[in-house]
């Protein structure tokens, strides 16, 4: 009895993964960046005119690379040199005249390396920590005179040959593409006799490598893949204030300028601006935690409602402490909307707190509120939940923030882009 149900487990199991194996949706939807980083390294540069073509398919993509650079090559191109660094890449070392460094001497191999340190330092970039040892040529001697200097020899883990004359850009997107896995360092060439099929290689490479789940990062000093490093932005958000008594949520959306391959987090809290926490809305702050892949995460900040009929105030939402995301926009304006009629024209409950004069008819729980004061109406004591009346419920948007955590954060991560827009 026992066997026979395994084997028919068993069965089940092949029969559906044989049904679905063959019949992969060719390019199956992949969360950006799940599969991890690579990095696309280039070597033998800078070229007066092949390495600004590979710059602009590198910077119309939006992918950082690593580049080694031949000394001699960045004397006699100073400029393209500079630009490979101000456009945001990493400048490592290939020797100053792409030596076989296992053919010199122990001092020659640091003369080389040093010099070639001195012309990158020279057009304005920093002090490399990478050598690459130029046809991979290296020993342990090698790589001992280089770690001696302080240094670290970095190879390769793909290496689709495209410097060799009449290799197809087919052929070298197909050997990139195939030899792709985390943390992978993908060898290509911005300066040889076949550059231009490297170029036209290097759309597909990228956008393939994207498709597959992959981040394109660079290197750092120790050698290491590192995920691109996004740019974050807050959003302004407006949200309508609501009837005293109810609550809203101001519902900012943070944004990046591209999915990374780790989660990035952020911290956050409120500022009083005209707007004062306890008394138009709650005070709050927490970390926003953006998923790996995603792009967008939102932070919740409750308004409170009142019946006063008022400016539009505004506070601030400010982002600080980013890990593995830069800052490009910090600050976002929180206005709230007032939706009170003037006290003229008010009917029904509006009219209870605003004058004494005609009397109190509707509500009774509304301490007497001067025209324009900033006690809020209903909400005596702290920044709690005491005002939410029995008729908070069409004006909360979301139900979740506050309830029985008077002064917990509205801290909220998700890139679904579901939930609570405005
Ligand atoms: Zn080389």
């Amino acid at each position: 009895m026992l066997r026979r149900t395994a084997a028919t487990v068993t069965l089940v199991v092949t029969l559906t993964a044989g049904w679905a194996l063959p019949t992969p949706p060719a390019h199956a939807a992949v969360t950006p960046c799940s599969r991890g980083t690579v990095a696309l390294t280039f070597d033998d540069g800078p070229h007066a005119r092949s390495t600004p073509r590979v710059l602009d398919v590198l910077a119309g993509r939006r992918v950082k690379a690593t580049f080694f650079q031949v000394g001699s090559m960045v004397a006699a191109n100073p400029a393209v040199a500079r630009r490979v660094h101000a456009d945001g890449h990493v400048l490592a070392n290939h020797t100053y005249r792409h030596e076989n460094l296992t053919r010199l001497g122990n001092a020659d191999i640091r003369r080389t390396i040093d010099r070639t340190n001195r012309a990158i330092v020279g057009i304005g970039a920093p002090k490399p920590t990478l050598v690459r040892p130029p046809y991979g040529a290296t020993s342990t001697r090698v790589r001992d005179v280089i770690s001696g200097m302080g240094m670290r020899q970095l190879l390769w883990d793909v290496d689709p040959q495209d410097w060799r004359s009449g290799r197809s850009a087919a052929t070298i997107r197909d050997l990139v593409l195939r030899g792709l896995r985390d943390g992978a360092v993908v060898l290509l060439h911005d300066a040889s006799a076949n550059v231009d099929r490297s170029i036209a290689a290097l759309p597909a490479i990228i956008d393939g490598a994207r498709s597959r789940g992959y981040c394109l990062g660079t290197l750092d000093q120790a050698g290491r893949v590192v995920p691109p490093v996004p740019a974050a932005r807050i959003d302004d958000v407006e949200v309508t204030e609501g009837a005293a008594g109810t609550k809203r949520s101001a519902v900012l959306t943070v944004r990046l300028s591209e999915p990374t391959s780790r989660a990035v987090s952020i911290d956050w809290t409120t500022v009083d601006g005209s707007a004062v926490a306890g008394e138009d809305y709650k005070a709050a702050s927490g970390t926003l935690t953006i998923p790996r892949g995603a792009t967008r995460g939102t932070i919740k900040v409750t308004v409170r409602g009142d019946d006063l009929d008022e400016p539009n105030e505004r506070f601030t939402i400010r982002l600080r402490s980013p890990a593995g995301v830069t800052l490009a926009r910090a600050k976002a304006r929180v206005t709230i909307l007032d939706d009170d009629p003037p006290a003229a024209s008010t009917k029904a409950d509006a009219s209870a707190e605003r004058d004494a004069g005609e009397g109190a008819a509707d509500t009774a729980q509304t301490p007497d509120a001067p025209a324009d004061a900033d006690v809020p109406t209903g909400a005596p004591t702290e920044d709690g939940d005491a005002a939410t009346g029995a008729t908070a419920e069409e004006d909360v948007q979301e139900a979740d923030d506050d309830s029985g955590a008077p002064t917990g954060p509205a801290t909220e991560a998700s890139d679904a882009g579901t939930g609570g827009d405005p």
